[in-house]
């Protein structure tokens, strides 16, 4: 049976990317079906990303769910969308990192601050609840905004019959079809296999498999110096793994900035994290109780054994298209299987959309968010807008690490004159009082014009601080701008405003 002949806008898939451009294209008016495969929607990052390695306890909504009754409630409802929304992207993988930040605090922060106690241990069981328990609430949320929103909700696998058709073989157990004018795939992506490395999810495991070890491993190791791998190292080694990270690159986070890198990588030090950096992994072994990994410089030379109760691969992901159809309907993809659209998100199949994880562009769920909207404005006859270039990366680990822009390698090979500011966090008043000091603000700043290019911070809070330099960037602001604008004190945010005038001036604090 046709379950929706009339859609104005299908959309596969119901993570970030997916349910965020639903919930759009409903406001917008549109009459809208998400077919999303898990059952649960929030995809990757909600289910098995950002929000089970991140979530706090003191985000769970004051009010009493099930959603569905509280979005019916218009108050409430009013405040749903920013309660949801720090639930999403505030905690990703935030749950593990938080709690166990926590303990690591007060076994090694308390003590300084004159707080004592005599007994501190671990309970993993309740640790995965509570993490389990936010995840289950959040993606509940979801469906209460698809209520709220009127957006169908067909829960099953779904698959191109035509640019206008998707079959879809549901959870139940049925089959039915969806039509829509438009289609928008957003399928997100999977973790990127390693050859001769068999993820089990036991010995060798994904970020998914991190996120639900039963106990905590004496050795883990980690295969990938990115982003993912280390929040997850991170979240292991506090609580007492011995964490050794094994990169085929010479350093951590490419991505990152070279200066910021350095101290990075040696504040990972200092918790305790071992690298070993321009090294490949040829051959793992799990015959015996653990793994033994053999490993070889990435330029070739003498091999050595790695032992490890636990081995993360966390090298990367690819895009998800698996069983979608593409080739039934003729959508073109890229060498790296990501598919190919325009600027308004069309791929060369007239009314098939794509945004996400799923095409070019940084794998992040609040860009997969802003493909979303922007993809839907665009269906809807309007103006959308995504400028990759502004879109903030942050590391989860503690201190955190966010930047937005350029990196000062980046401007260097523009052949841009340009100037540097930067302040350090020692030499700020909240980062002392509080000590949790580590870190700095550097900006990058066009020599001539003074127009900010890029922004660089390691701080405790730093996917929170770097919001302001999105904002400059965004508008095109210049370091004096945000120099002379009234920072309150004492805060971590005073750091930025010193890191700006030292761009083309002198901080005062230092
Ligand atoms: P996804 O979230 O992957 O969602 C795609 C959905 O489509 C899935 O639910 C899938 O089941 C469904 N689907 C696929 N094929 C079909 C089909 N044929 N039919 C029906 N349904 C289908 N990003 C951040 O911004 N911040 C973070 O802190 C962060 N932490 C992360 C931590 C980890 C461990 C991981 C793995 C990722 C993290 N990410 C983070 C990345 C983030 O999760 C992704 O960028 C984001 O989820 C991409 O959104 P998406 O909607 O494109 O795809």
């Amino acid at each position: 049976a046709a379950a929706a002949d009339e859609n104005d806008v299908v959309v596969i898939g119901g993570g970030p990317g997916g349910y965020v451009a639903a919930i759009k294209a409903a406001q917008l008016g549109l009459k809208t079906t998400c077919i999303e495969k898990r059952g649960t929607l929030g995809g990757t990052c909600l289910n098995v990303g950002c929000i089970p390695s991140k979530v706090k306890d003191r985000l769970i909504p004051p009010f009493p769910f099930p959603i569905p009754l509280a979005c019916s409630i218009c108050l409430l409802g009013l405040c749903f969308r920013f309660i949801l929304h720090q639930f999403l992207y505030v905690p990703c993988l935030q749950a593990l990192l938080h709690s166990s930040h926590m303990y690591h605090e007060a076994k090694h922060a308390f003590p300084s601050h004159g707080v004592k106690f005599s007994q501190l241990e671990i309970d993993l069981p309740a640790m995965m609840a509570q993490k389990d328990k936010a995840v289950s609430g959040l993606t509940r949320g979801i469906e209460g905004l698809f209520k709220k929103n009127k957006v169908t909700y067909v829960k099953g696998f779904g698959k191109f019959v035509s640019p206008s058709e998707v079959s879809v073989d549901t959870l139940e157990g049925g089959n039915t079809v969806v039509k829509g004018k438009n289609i928008i795939i957003a399928t997100g992506s999977d973790v990127k296999s390693l050859p001769g490395v068999t993820i089990d999810e036991k010995k060798i495991v994904s970020s998914t498999g991190a996120l639900a070890l039963p106990e905590v491993p004496k050795k883990l190791v980690v295969i990938g110096a990115g982003y993912i791998g280390l929040e997850m190292g991170s979240v292991w080694g506090r609580l007492g793994s011995e964490v050794t990270v094994v990169e085929f690159a010479p350093d951590i986070v490419p991505s990152m900035d070279g200066e910021v890198r350095k101290q990075f990588q040696r504040m990972l030090e200092k918790q305790k994290m071992k690298f070993m950096l321009k090294t490949k992994v040829v051959g793992v072994d799990t015959s015996g109780d653990g793994v033994k990994l053999t490993l070889e410089p990435a330029a070739g030379g003498e091999q050595s054994i790695l032992e490890a109760d636990v081995v993360l691969v966390s090298a990367g992901r690819v895009p998800y298209t698996a069983g979608l159809g593409l080739e039934t309907i003729g959508v073109q993809t890229d060498k790296a299987g990501r598919i190919e659209v325009d600027k308004h998100f069309m791929t060369n199949v007239s009314g098939v959309y794509a945004i996400g994880d799923a095409i070019p562009g940084p794998m992040l769920a609040h860009k997969a968010e802003e493909d979303g909207v922007a993809c839907v404005e665009f269906i809807a006859g309007k103006e959308g807008h995504v400028d990759y270039d502004m879109v903030p990366g942050v590391v989860y680990t503690h201190p955190e690490v966010a930047s937005v822009g350029k990196t000062e390698e980046q401007v260097k090979a523009l052949g841009v004159s340009y100037r540097v500011g930067k302040f350090p966090f020692m030499a700020n008043s909240r980062a002392k009082a509080i000590d949790d000091a580590d870190g700095l603000v550097k900006i990058l700043a066009e020599k001539e014009t003074d127009k900010i290019l890029g922004v660089h911070i390691m701080a405790p809070n730093a996917g929170e601080l770097i919001h302001e330099a999105v904002l400059a960037l965004q508008y095109g602001a210049s370091s004096e701008d945000i120099a002379r604008t009234c920072h309150a004190h004492p805060t971590m945010s005073e750091a930025v405003k010193e890191a700006a005038m030292a761009t083309y001036d002198k901080p005062i604090h230092i």
